[in-house]
């Protein structure tokens, strides 16, 4: 039930105005053009921050993949270098001729091996160094005890003639470790070969140096190229990368074991030319987003900082324009309700200062013209008043003047029935053919005084109907015996082509006879002899029509409407003074309209007349 009140409440009031509790425009304004404001920023803050991620993604593959490519290259050097140590060794005598003698001197081996001592440094306490004999024998060996898990044949080691070969990873107590070798060759002849197995164990201030060189939270791992080992910098071994996904264009995996915690990986490889080796570079996905989204806060940030300067110039400038509006709105509802004193005050010399200006001209013209309305409807109100008192007494003096005629005209044809008896002795045929004309004369004056009876208590709302279902065929020829004669006696031929019987009309039956025996008389009389007067009826859309035509001579399309109006006549010095005074068809009218209907006229000038009672029709069965 309240929510049905609330609804209700929220319309427009009842006198048309805004509802009171409705947000002004004043306020809605400014919080329409900050959302929009807030639209606007959000969605270019959220754009900005999807193209700064994207290239970041694309910057971070480059930059891992540079990081990966140097790392190989800088691995690359190191089999030369080894070389340079090796081959002074690999070019001694001793060496030489402990590998051609058929049976080596201790001493040329322990020659051998002091040179092959010097080759010793304390960063790798697992290096060992060996002298092989060209079918795979060791002829000496120096450094940690080597048990033989892991030690490559001298073919497989040795592959190029006078440069370092370097082996493929491999581990022992997870511990990763690599051979390499150089051929020892006399007179193009290869004659041995100098080996020694390396520990792979960078520092550990190595690999945070080179991730701080690649200005990223990155890991350097290595492989065999054949996938066989994963190995961290630091020489541990460590499971392959699984899980392979790629997010957008980036290809992504898992390796928990060698960042934990860190989720998805970023892995760039590059191959480690002249060895089996491949240096991978990892790099968590996460770290990826973190200078987008440092762009994100500042951006966020930056568009709060606009919007709320927005939203305060925003209110200043709406404030600025609409308080003009709403004093103009107030002022316009004062004026709706009648206070016409309603003005605003425009100041400066915008649009809007104009439409204040011009809202104000148009307030005084409605001052005005209201003042004059008033004037105007006082003084009609006035004349009105005098118009009724007039038609009143005019009604009044008819009223009275008819009533006092019809007492003598009462006394003059009673005294002409005295004299016609012969009561006063007899008459002279003279004398009774002026007896007959002074009744006539009698006869006639007091149709016509109550006529204007008729018309007075018409013009009063003082006539009374008796309404009834009234057969009009019925009430025809009534009117026919009645003015038939009459009509013939000028010379006007009468036709009368029936109504069907059962058409019935609801209306007073006298009434509608007085009519109809107006509209018979008048065909006759403004037909001359010779023409013809005729009556047809019909029916339709609820109504009868009954319609008396003449072939007389017509009325002017100026006169129409005028012949209804009282005391109206064409031409009254061609009527005889006997023909009426012009109350027929005004009577006949009033009475139609009193009982629902109507009277009608066409007529063409030359060619004669039609007069159209309308009445509405019954279906119920007459009682007539
Ligand atoms: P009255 O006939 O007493 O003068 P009416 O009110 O009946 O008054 O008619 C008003 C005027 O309309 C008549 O004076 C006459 O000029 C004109 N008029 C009425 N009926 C006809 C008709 N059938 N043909 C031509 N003119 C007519």
């Amino acid at each position: 039930m309240s929510a049905v009140r609330d609804t209700m409440a929220g319309a427009a009031s009842e006198d048309g105005r805004p509802r009171a509790n409705g947000v002004s425009l004043q306020r809605k304004l400014p919080l329409l053009m900050t959302a929009v404001l807030l639209v606007i920023l959000a969605g270019g803050v959220l754009l900005a921050y999807r193209e700064v991620r994207v290239s970041a993604e694309l910057v971070a593959v480059h930059r891992v993949q540079e990081v990966a490519d140097q790392i190989a290259r800088l691995v690359e050097t190191s089999g030369p270098r080894l070389g340079e140590r090796l081959r002074p060794i690999a070019a001694d005598s001793t060496v030489l001729r402990a590998l051609t003698s058929p049976q080596p001197s201790t001493s040329d081996l322990n020659a051998v091996r002091q040179n092959l001592t010097y080759l010793e440094t304390p960063a790798d306490s697992a290096l060992v160094s060996e002298l092989w004999s060209a079918d795979g024998r060791v002829l000496v060996t120096t450094g940690d005890s080597l048990s033989h898990r892991g030690r490559p044949t001298g073919a497989a080691v040795s592959t190029g003639r006078d440069s370092v070969s370097i082996g493929a990873f491999y581990s022992i107590d997870a511990r990763v470790y690599y051979w390499s070798s150089l051929p020892v060759t006399m007179e193009g002849r290869r004659v041995g070969t100098l080996a020694q197995r390396r520990r792979l164990n960078a520092q550990p201030n190595t690999e945070r140096d080179i991730a701080r060189l690649a200005g990223q939270d990155v890991r350097i791992l290595f492989h065999n190229a054949d996938g066989s080992l994963w190995t961290t910098l630091g020489g541990k071994p460590v499971a392959p990368p699984w899980s392979p996904l790629t997010i957008g264009t980036l290809k992504t995996y898992q390796h928990p074991e060698v960042a934990p915690g860190s989720g998805r990986m970023l892995l760039q490889e590059s191959r480690v030319a002249g060895t089996p080796w491949v240096a991978a570079i990892e790099i968590p996905v996460t770290s990826l987003g973190n200078a987008p989204r440092q762009m994100l806060r500042r951006f966020t940030i930056a568009s709060l900082v606009l919007l709320l300067l927005g939203a305060i110039a925003v209110w200043f400038i709406v404030r600025r324009m609409i308080s003009p509006l709403a004093r103009m709105t107030a002022a316009a509802e004062g004026i709706a309700k009648g206070d016409y004193s309603q003005r605003v005050e425009p100041r400066g010399r915008d649009e809007i200062a104009r439409l204040g200006a011009s809202f104000n001209r148009m307030a005084s013209e409605i001052e005005a013209a209201e003042r004059e309305l008033q004037a105007s409807a006082q003084s009609a109100e006035q004349a009105q008043i005098t118009a009724e008192a007039a038609n009143a007494a005019k009604g009044n003096f008819l009223a009275a003047m008819s009533h006092e005629l019809r007492t003598p005209l009462n006394a003059i044809a009673g005294y002409v029935d005295l004299l016609d008896m012969g009561l006063r002795g007899p008459l002279t045929a003279e004398q009774r053919t002026d007896l007959g004309r002074i009744k006539r004369s009698q006869e006639y004056l007091l149709g016509l005084i109550e006529e204007v009876l008729v018309f007075t208590q018409l013009d009063a709302h003082q006539l009374g109907f008796r309404m009834q279902d009234v057969s009009v065929d019925a009430v025809m020829r009534d009117a026919e015996t009645m003015v038939e004669p009459q009509i013939r006696a000028r010379g006007v031929d009468y036709s009368y082509l029936g109504c069907d019987p059962g058409l019935k009309v609801r209306a007073d039956r006298e009434k509608t006879q007085q009519i109809v025996l107006n509209l018979l008389t008048n065909g006759a009389k403004y037909t001359n002899p010779g023409g013809a007067v005729t009556v047809s009826c019909d029916s339709r859309n609820g109504s009868v029509h009954v319609r008396v035509t003449d072939t007389g001579a017509g009325i002017p399309e100026a006169m129409l409407t005028r012949i209804f109006e009282p005391f109206v006549q064409l031409d009254r010095r061609l009527n005889q003074p006997r023909e009426g005074v012009g109350l027929g068809l005004t009577i006949s009218r009033d009475l139609a309209r009193a009982m629902g209907g109507d009277l009608l006229v066409e007529s063409t000038v030359g060619v004669g007349s039609t007069f159209t009672l309308v009445l509405p029709r019954t279906d119920a069965p007459a009682s007539s």
